[in-house]
């Protein structure tokens, strides 16, 4: 049951440890000697080696443990997902529960957060590499390149941070958390603002020595049905984004319609519910099990009164200006699987049905936003082609993260980033 017209209150993303209860769990640990986690870490922070820190009193040294291998430390403390890399690999999750790292590693960054952090860089090369994008990708390989003695030029449309910045909701994501670590690594590369274009591609990289590309997925996909041009029809990505800057100027009403089945979708879900949205209903074209989402954000959707309505697409919006309400179909799931393994849905013939709606929000994708980007090979869904070591089709051209490899998470497109920099310092180093 939805509850009429009552905002629900703010639950802030996860529990934030104090020194007391961080040193429970740090006991919890079983130190085992391959450390499962930190092979599960995409940026292999050194979990065991941390946990002990804490354990011991040395929370300054755990707070450098993490921060050194994990550019945006305090951002992944609140928004890596649980369920997905370090806790599930924790040996003490066969015993009773994994130990709680995520929650570790903030408690570690964010009670240092008043002292400077300071990291060992490399000798200087005298190499000059570009960064083109300033999400998580970017920014990982561009921190990982100042260590390895580079001078690095970033370039982004805005202050650096990417979709954490611009899209992830302040009740999951604090902001002062991302611009902690922002801040942090402003020290290591010249930040240049701007949006790129083909001609400004081309100079950088003539006047680099490497060039990373981490453009992340900034164009919504469209449902392409009658009635998308409506007023209060929102793509997911701009509707996010002025929600979080500036919500007095959204107007949704109080009926709402999310199409979508991913986390993005249950993101855009709870924020209309807290913008005061009385009836927000998720439209997914295919069952609960088939969605791609990480459970505690479905258990927030839920626990917030979102509506689902599984097996049902939208074929018309409705209305004179703004919207008034979705045409909708019924769907099956068929015996075929597509790409993803998933059963393909299919339609049920005279099944349409009508939902009434005072807005609807876009959540079925996103796909590169860089039509200028014509000299980089793609591949079938449009990503950046990349081989093993990041490189791509134009010599000295890497990439990474969402826009070579699709939808990702924070951690591991920092991971891209991190990894991709070691392989153009070698590239860089071998060429003299
Ligand atoms: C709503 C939402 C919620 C999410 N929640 C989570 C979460 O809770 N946990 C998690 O781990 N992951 C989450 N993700 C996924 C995660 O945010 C992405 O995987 C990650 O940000 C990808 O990093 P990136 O650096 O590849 O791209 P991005 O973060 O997209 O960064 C790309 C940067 O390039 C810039 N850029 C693009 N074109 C140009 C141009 N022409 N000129 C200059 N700059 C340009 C963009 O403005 C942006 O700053 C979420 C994603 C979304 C959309
Ligand atoms: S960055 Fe993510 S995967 Fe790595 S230790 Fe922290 S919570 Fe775990």
């Amino acid at each position: 049951m939805l509850r009429e017209g009552r905002t629900p209150p703010d639950k802030t993303a996860p529990d934030v440890f104090d020194s007391r209860r961080s040193l429970v769990e740090a006991e919890r640990c079983l130190y085992c000697f391959d450390a499962p986690c930190t092979s599960a870490c995409p940026v292999h922070i050194d979990i065991p080696g941390f946990i002990a820190m804490i354990r011991s009193g040395n929370v300054r040294g755990a707070a450098w443990l993490v921060r050194s291998a994990n550019a945006l430390a305090d951002t992944c403390g609140r928004v890596c997902p649980s369920e997905v890399y370090c806790q599930p690999a924790c040996a003490r999750a066969k015993q009773d529960a994994p130990v709680r790292i995520r929650e570790l590693h903030l408690f570690a960054t964010r009670s240092e957060r008043r002292r400077e952090f300071h990291v060992e860089t490399a000798s200087r090369t005298g190499k000059n590499v570009a960064v083109v994008g300033g999400g998580p990708a970017g920014l990982g390989c561009a921190f990982e390149l100042a260590k390895l003695g580079h001078t690095v030029d970033l370039y982004n449309d805005g202050p650096p941070g990417g979709v954490p910045l611009k899209s992830i909701p302040p009740f999951r994501l604090p902001e002062e958390d991302l611009l902690h670590d922002t801040g942090i690594l402003g020290r290591f590369f010249t930040a240049h603002d701007g949006t790129l274009d083909g001609l400004e591609f081309s100079s950088i990289a003539g006047s680099h020595d490497a060039v990373f590309v981490a453009l992340g997925l900034g164009r919504d996909r469209p449902l392409g049905i009658p009635g998308e041009d409506l007023e209060s029809v929102f793509p997911v990505l701009p509707f996010l984004e002025t929600a979080k800057k500036r919500p007095h100027t959204l107007r949704i009403g109080s009926r709402v319609i999310v199409v979508g089945g991913g986390n993005v979708s249950l993101d855009a879900a709870a924020t209309a519910r807290r913008l005061g949205a009385a009836e927000v209903t998720l439209l997914y074209r295919r069952g609960e099990r088939q969605m791609l989402v990480w459970s505690a954000e479905l258990g927030e959707a839920r626990r917030l009164g979102v509506e689902f309505r599984f097996l049902a697409v939208p074929l018309e919006i409705l209305g004179t200006g703004r919207v008034e309400g979705v045409r909708c179909r019924s769907m099956r799931l068929s015996a075929d699987s597509d790409d993803s393994g998933r059963p393909v849905p299919a339609e049920v013939p005279g099944s349409d049905f009508l939902l009434p709606a005072d807005s609807v929000i876009v959540a079925i994708g996103q796909d590169v936003r860089a039509g200028w980007l014509t000299g980089l090979t793609r591949t079938k869904k449009g990503y950046i082609r990349v081989d093993g070591q990041f490189q791509t089709s134009m010599p000295g051209v890497f990439a990474g993260g969402d826009s070579a490899s699709g939808e990702g998470t924070v951690v591991r497109s920092l991971a891209d980033g991190k990894e991709a920099a070691h392989a153009m310092h070698g590239y860089i180093m071998r060429r003299g």
